[in-house]
């Protein structure tokens, strides 16, 4: 077969985990197996270079090059750690201390003028994969593999110049990857690529979103036409509610792309939405595999959900703390620009809409926004609107939950509202507000944030979604 295999942060955080990673990959290219391999940076890296290139920008000197210090033991020690060949691992640190060397000359030359641009931040945080990746391909070297390192960039992965969230050009960017990696392949070399991030076509590197590796795995997977892309993971699978919260939680074999994005959306994030929606477009076959048992399957996201009969729900998933915002007002009825205007205010101040719902009569509007959000929200709703005539309140509830019932099952089956709904009042469980998106994929709703694990318990119960 021809696999792409994605390894994130916590499956590369030191050293015994990169060589875990190895022996996983020396298992399948012995097997006869082509795969490229996509690695994230070593855990938490990316958040460190962050701060770092913040710090930096208030021109804290002393800050950063401890950081970059650090930074480069983290990496000398995972190297001695994981590599046993004198010559591969003298080699592997002489180039990592370069690197490091290279962050660090960037980060001064940033706190001297104290200003960080959108580009030179990129370039900052694109450290963390332009690490990990060599190291990786030096483990499988030592291995006994043929591997070799590229970025983004050097593989071919262009993008648009929106730094921090650049979009590939898919057409350029599939033909130069496919010429850059099949040969290779071919040859039997497995090329190790550093995820999240690209260039743009003048050669500036881009990063494409935080968590952007899988999306790096689904453009080289769509690229070199491979027969799946494999997210190693260490839980083991998609499971039908987070078995934190419901102990008879079962895994789920398989699962559409539709679906997955639903649970990605809903606080169950196992592969980038921005992945899930380039593989969906190839028709790329994606598995979440478990670094702690390869011998399972895992879990399947296809194009096509099977919906087995009686199967109408898929998942239970929740984002717990959230805050409800609602605006309302009586001349709000029928002025079709008012919840444009207040979805713009929320984009404007970067705050994350989790749900909306909109009475029928017009009155109110409601959303639910992620905890750190919900005062910002409301005082930005409140300066802006409450001059306007047409809103009388903007008020907030805190310490609320939202739960989503996901499944394709659920398109065109009358009666599934009705039932998650009956659960929850048998429960007496009061529900603030409901969501439904028009795929019928999902139905979400606003609880009490002390219900949540009953809730969820129920309707998995209920729809004996249970092992
Ligand atoms: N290292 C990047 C991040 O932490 C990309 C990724 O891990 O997928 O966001
Ligand atoms: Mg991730």
């Amino acid at each position: 077969m021809r696999l792409v295999m994605k390894f994130g942060g916590v499956s590369v955080a030191d050293g015994a985990k990169f060589r875990k990673v190895g022996s996983i990959v020396q298992r399948y290219v012995s097997r006869g197996d082509q795969v490229a391999v996509v690695t994230s940076a070593m855990h938490s890296v990316t958040n460190t270079l962050t701060d770092a290139a913040t710090q930096a920008s208030r021109k804290k000197r002393d800050y950063v090059k401890k950081a970059a210090d650090d930074l480069a033991e983290r990496h000398r020690k995972a190297a001695e750690d994981s590599i046993e060949d004198k010559e591969i691992r003298a080699r592997t640190l002489e180039s990592l201390s370069a690197t490091c060397e290279d962050l660090k000359n960037v980060l001064l030359g940033i706190a001297h003028i104290g200003e960080l641009t959108p580009r030179s931040r990129d370039y900052v945080l694109g450290f963390g994969e332009r690490l990990s990746a060599p190291l990786l391909a030096s483990v499988l070297e030592d291995l006994g593999l043929k591997a070799r390192a590229f970025t983004g960039g050097e593989v071919g992965i262009v993008t648009d110049d929106d730094y921090g969230s650049a979009q590939p050009l898919m057409n350029v960017t599939t033909l130069q990857v496919r010429q850059a990696l099949e040969p290779l392949m071919e040859d039997g070399v497995t090329p190790v690529i550093s995820g999240f991030i690209a260039q743009t076509q003048e050669g500036i590197q881009t990063t494409m979103g935080r968590g952007g590796s899988d999306f790096t795995a689904s453009i080289v997977g769509a690229s070199i036409r491979c027969d799946e892309v494999w997210v190693w993971k260490d839980v083991d699978g998609l499971m039908t509610a987070n078995p934190k919260l419901v102990k008879n939680a079962k895994f789920i074999d398989s699962i559409s792309f539709a679906e997955a994005m639903e649970l990605a959306h809903f606080g169950a994030e196992v592969i980038h939405p921005k992945a899930l929606e380039c593989a969906a477009r190839y028709q790329l076959p994606f598995r979440v595999k478990s670094i702690a048992d390869p011998d399972r399957q895992g879990s399947s996201i296809v194009s096509e959900a099977k919906v087995k009969d009686g199967d109408v729900v898929k998942a239970i998933t929740n984002i717990n703390d959230v805050d409800l915002i609602t605006v309302s007002g009586a001349s709000m009825v029928g002025t079709p620009r008012l919840p444009a205007k207040v979805l713009q205010i929320l984009t404007d101040e970067a705050i994350d809409v989790l749900m909306i719902s909109q009475s029928s009569s017009e009155e109110s509007i409601t959303l639910a926004i992620p905890k750190e959000g919900g005062s910002k929200a409301q005082n930005a709703l409140e300066l802006s609107l409450l001059g306007s005539k047409q809103v009388r309140e903007v008020s907030m509830e805190a310490g609320l939950s939202i739960v989503a019932v996901v499944g394709a099952g659920m398109r065109g089956t009358p009666g599934v509202a009705a039932r998650v709904f009956t659960t929850m009042a048998r429960e007496g469980i009061n529900i603030r507000a409901i969501a439904q998106g028009s795929s019928e994929l999902n139905i979400s709703f606003i609880i009490k944030r002390k219900d949540t694990e009953r809730a969820v318990q129920a309707l998995h119960d209920d729809f004996k979604l249970g092992g």
